[in-house]
């Protein structure tokens, strides 16, 4: 009888498990099996508000934990058990290249998103995002991502990024001072909070863009609430980038 209530979904009016569910532990061996495959985990997620509360608490952190270890412990290592916003959000993060595809940022260009296999997130290149009095912040950014295999011409480059402790950050703080606004409508593709545009705030120091390889006056970028980190920027043509580095 104990066992019996201990499975049934209690969450939800809605869920459709009435022999009730597998235990936790169940599904976790399971997924480990599986390698936390994202897209199994996000189809589990709709089954109902209980596998979906296990996947944003259980699922999508040993996700993010076997994707970028180094950078998951880095971001709790100020003792919190979550991340700001929620696994979910960091887990798409790591996968998905949004584009800007609500045609509400960047001028409204229309780019859809799409999966990425594998993407490389430095701290190191995250410092060039940061005014120098910010520099004590953490905030992981990712190589420019091209789009190429979504059939643009290439010289667009997104690139996505995370705060750690976003709550407690100089960026924040220093947004507020400054009294920012935030974008009235458009919302973070990963967590849905609200936006600032770092680029009004006039928070884009210049080695943001020698970083990137892009022209100085293309890029701009939103951090939401929850210190998601979504950009854009146009490429320098490859042989002026090498050029350049040569010439450092
Ligand atoms: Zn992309
Ligand atoms: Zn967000």
């Amino acid at each position: 009888m104990i066992l019996t209530k201990q499975y049934r979904c209690v969450h939800s009016s809605s869920c459709q498990c009435t022999k009730g569910h597998l235990s936790e532990d169940v599904i976790f061996l399971v997924f480990r099996q599986l390698n936390w495959n994202p897209k199994l985990i996000a189809a589990l997620s709709c089954v109902c508000k209980w596998f979906d509360d296990l996947a944003k608490r259980v699922l999508w952190k040993e996700f993010c934990k076997t994707r970028a270890l180094k950078m998951m412990l880095d971001l709790q290592s100020c003792g919190s058990h979550s991340v700001d916003g929620n696994w979910r959000a960091l887990g798409k993060l790591l996968i998905y290249c949004s584009g800007c595809s609500g045609g509400r940022l960047f001028n409204s260009i229309q780019i859809p998103g799409h999966f990425v296999y594998r993407t490389r997130f430095s701290r190191t290149s995250g410092k060039s995002f940061l005014l120098p009095h910010c520099r004590t912040d953490v905030l992981y950014v990712s190589d420019p991502c091209e789009h190429l295999d979504q059939g643009d011409d290439g010289d667009v480059g997104f690139f996505r990024g995370v705060f750690k402790s976003f709550m407690v950050s100089k960026v924040r703080r220093m947004l507020i001072n400054r009294g920012a606004q935030l974008h009235p409508t458009a919302v973070c593709p990963y967590c849905k909070a609200k936006m600032w545009n770092m680029l009004q705030a006039n928070m884009v120091p210049l080695t943001a863009s020698c970083k990137l390889g892009a022209y100085e006056d293309s890029i701009e970028y939103y951090v939401c609430l929850n210190g998601h980190m979504l950009g854009i920027c146009t490429l320098l043509p490859l042989s002026d980038s090498e050029e350049a580095s040569e010439s450092e």
